[in-house]
C-alpha cells in the first residue's frame, strides 16, 4: 500500500456509505454522443442516509472528528434547497446528534413550495432545527452563524461547525481522496482505466479531493471540474487551496502540479442555482436515454459539460471518461416549474 493511502487510513472515519459506490456504463448515452466511452460513478446511490450524495462521503471524516470532540450538535449552512444541510441533518440523526442548519436565500428563485419541499422537507422530517435566513450567495463562512453558535453555547450545548459543503473544513476533502482509492480498486476488478474524470465543482472539496487522489496515485488522469457556482474565479481558487492543504495532510513532500486544477466555465448558466436551456437539455438527455436523473443546480450543469466535451471531441474518442454523479436529486421537486 502506498504511504499516502496508509496515512489516509489513520484518519478517524464514520461509516455512512453502503460500501464502494456503483460504477456503471452508460451505453445509450455513449452511442448517442459518438465519442469517448462514458461511464458514471454513482455517489447519488452511495448511502442509505436520506438519499446520500457527495456530502455524506465528506461527512464520514467530518462527523468522526465532531464525535471525537464530544460535540452534540452539528451546525451548518447552505441555500434553501441545500443538499449539504440535508446530509448534515441525516448524519446527525444517524449518529444520535442534533443538527442546526441555516438555510439562506442563495438563489434568487422562489417558486411555490421552494422552502417546503425537496431537501428542506427531508431535513424537517429528520428532526433538524432548520432556520430560514436571507443573505446573498457566497461560498465562504458567514457571520450569521456566530449568532446560532453563541446561542447553542449559552444553552450548554456543544456545537460543531461545518462550513458550506464541508469544503473549508480541514478534513473536508479526504472523502474524495478515498473516492479515488475506491475507484482504482474498481478499475482493477473491471480491467479498465478512466483517463478522464468529469466532476461538478462549487464549494470545491469534491473536485479537490479527486485532484489530490489523482496526483498522489500518479497515473496521469485528467480531472475536469465543471463550474456550477457561476463564480468560477472564486471556485478555482478555493479548489486549489483545498487541494494544497489536503495534499499536505497526506504527503508533506508532495506539491500540487501547475494545471492540476482544471475548471471549465462554460456550463454554469451564469448563476448558481438556476438552470438554462443547455442545463435542461442535458437533464432531459440523461433521463431519456438512461433514466439517469440529475438536478438543475449541480449535476445538470456538469452533465451538460460532459455532453459537450465528448460530443465536440475535446475529450478524445479513444478515452474512457468517468462522470461523477454527486447526487442532488432531492432538490428536483422544488424546481418543478422549470419542466
Ligand atoms: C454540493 C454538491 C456539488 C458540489 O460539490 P462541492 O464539493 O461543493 O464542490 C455537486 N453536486 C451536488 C449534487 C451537490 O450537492
Amino acid at each position: 500500500m502506498a504511504p499516502w493511502v496508509d496515512k489516509l487510513r489513520t484518519f478517524p472515519k464514520e461509516r455512512f456509505l453502503f460500501g464502494p459506490s456503483p460504477v456503471q456504463r452508460l451505453p445509450r448515452l455513449t452511442a448517442h454522443l459518438g465519442g469517448a466511452q462514458v461511464w458514471a460513478k454513482r455517489e447519488d446511490c452511495n448511502s442509505g442516509l436520506a438519499f446520500g450524495g457527495n456530502k455524506v462521503r465528506k461527512l464520514e471524516y467530518v462527523v468522526a472528528d465532531a464525535l471525537l470532540q464530544d460535540a452534540d450538535t452539528l451546525v451548518s449552512i447552505g441555500g434553501v434547497q441545500s443538499n449539504h444541510t440535508r446530509a448534515v441533518t441525516a448524519c446527525a440523526a444517524a449518529t444520535g446528534l442534533k443538527a442546526v442548519t441555516l438555510q439562506e436565500a442563495w438563489v434568487p428563485y422562489s417558486p411555490p413550495l421552494y422552502d417546503k419541499t425537496g431537501n428542506i422537507l427531508l431535513s424537517r422530517l429528520m428532526g433538524g432545527d432548520v432556520r430560514l435566513n436571507s443573505e446573498g450567495f457566497h461560498i465562504g463562512p458567514k457571520a450569521s452563524l456566530d449568532v446560532a453558535i453563541r446561542e447553542l453555547h449559552e444553552k450548554g450545548a456543544k456545537p460543531y461547525w461545518i462550513p458550506a459543503g464541508a469544503s473549508l473544513h480541514p478534513l473536508g476533502a479526504l472523502g474524495f481522496v478515498d473516492f479515488v482509492v475506491e475507484l482504482a480498486e474498481q478499475e482493477t476488478a473491471l480491467g479498465l482505466f478512466f483517463d478522464t474524470i468529469v466532476v461538478c465543482s462549487v464549494t470545491g472539496s469534491s473536485h479537490a479531493g479527486i485532484v489530490v487522489g489523482a496526483v498522489l496515485e500518479g497515473k496521469g488522469r485528467k480531472i475536469i471540474g465543471i463550474d456550477a457556482s457561476g463564480k468560477p474565479k472564486n471556485t478555482k481558487e478555493q479548489v486549489t487551496n483545498i487541494a494544497r492543504n489536503t495534499l499536505a495532510l497526506l504527503d508533506p513532500a508532495a506539491s500540487l502540479p501547475e494545471n492540476a486544477v482544471v475548471l471549465d466555465e462554460r456550463f454554469h448558466a451564469g448563476i448558481y442555482g438556476i438552470p438554462d436551456e443547455q442545463t435542461k437539455a442535458a437533464m432531459r438527455l440523461g433521463a431519456q436515454l438512461e433514466a439517469f436523473i440529475t438536478d438543475p443546480v449541480y449535476e445538470g450543469k456538469s452533465l451538460a459539460g460532459l455532453i459537450h466535451l465528448v460530443q465536440s471531441r475535446e475529450i478524445s474518442p479513444t478515452s474512457k471518461v468517468l462522470y461523477v454523479h454527486l447526487g442532488g436529486q432531492p432538490a428536483l421537486n422544488a424546481y418543478s416549474d422549470q419542466f
